[in-house]
């Protein structure tokens, strides 16, 4: 199959800063980050239970904020049917995205997922005293950012908290938190390492407990070290600033788009520009000629 070619130059755009959430990305392929930042349309719909994930994940956070404070279970139940309606409303709009409508449907587990997450938000709520405004189903610019001071790193935290006089970074995840050996996906890893770094930024001392909040089990702490979390800050920059300054050759017409991208395994699975991206295609090619070539020798 032929890769689909667009023009090198407008499909890319600079890389505004490094988010958190992102951060693993952008270390496995500049060129994915390249196409998110110009806005190109990708050519794979989002998979359902990646939609749920999006909301989930925006409607715990509110939990965690303390958006449903003070509210029976049954009320935050009715919150979630109102943010689910609201997303899908949204989604009606994006031609790749609506036939995922209505995600009950689409995405698997639909009903035992959203009962495990009123449950958790219900806990969320319990704990908080403080009442804000919801956000999961808004636009986005109402959402609390975290930047650092050159803008380099930004990112929004779902929960910092005082706990005995120290700073306590949580995160929700709505999704699997470990990878296939068990160890907490290096994805993750990274986040709360440059959320760590923010609240420094911001508050000038380092949070003493970082900690992951899965939907389906325990809260899992996550040890580190401040140097870990400053050295892996100052890379991200330097791979900002190196991913900029290709992708303004490549729109300048000094060096090829393939030079972004690093096709992988683990990059490339969940990406949803491959059908139009050429790197995709060949690395692909090369892994089919390479298995052919195996079986011929074989003969
Ligand atoms: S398909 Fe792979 S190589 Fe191409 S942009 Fe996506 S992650 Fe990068």
């Amino acid at each position: 199959m032929a890769a689909i070619k667009d023009s090198e130059r407008g499909r890319i755009a600079p890389i505004k800063s490094v988010s958190p959430s992102r951060a693993g990305a952008l270390l496995g392929c500049r060129l994915a980050e390249a196409f998110r930042a110009a806005g190109t349309a990708p050519r794979l719909p989002t998979h359902p239970k990646a939609h749920f994930g999006i909301l989930a994940h925006a409607f715990l956070r509110d939990a965690a904020r303390g958006a449903f404070s003070g509210k029976s279970a049954t009320e935050i139940r009715a919150e979630w049917r109102i943010a689910v309606e609201a997303y899908e409303e949204n989604l009606r709009r994006e031609p790749s995205d609506c036939v995922v409508i209505p995600l009950i449907q689409t995405c698997d587990d639909f009903e035992v997922n959203a009962y495990r997450l009123i449950a958790a938000a219900a806990r969320l709520a319990a704990n908080s005293t403080r009442l804000r405004e919801r956000t999961s189903f808004r636009g986005s610019a109402l959402e609390m950012e975290n930047a650092s001071k050159d803008g380099q790193i930004v990112g929004r935290l779902d929960r910092i908290t005082w706990e005995d006089g120290e700073l306590a970074v949580t995160d929700v995840k709505t999704g699997q938190v470990n990878d296939s050996e068990g160890k907490l996906r290096a994805a993750t890893r990274i986040q709360l390492l440059l959320y760590s770094y923010l609240v420094h930024e911001q508050f000038g001392r380092w949070p003493t407990t970082l900690r992951v909040l899965p939907l389906h089990s325990d809260p899992i702490t996550v040890p580190f070290v401040p140097a870990e979390a400053q050295e892996l800050a100052e890379r991200m920059k330097a791979r900002l600033i190196d991913a900029n300054e290709l992708i303004g050759k490549v729109r300048a017409g000094s060096a090829c788009e393939s030079e972004l991208a690093s096709p992988s395994v683990e990059s490339c699975r969940f990406c949803r520009y491959r059908p139009s991206c050429e790197s995709y295609w060949e690395a692909m090619t090369s892994v089919i000629d390479g298995k052919r070539g195996c079986s011929d020798h074989g003969k």
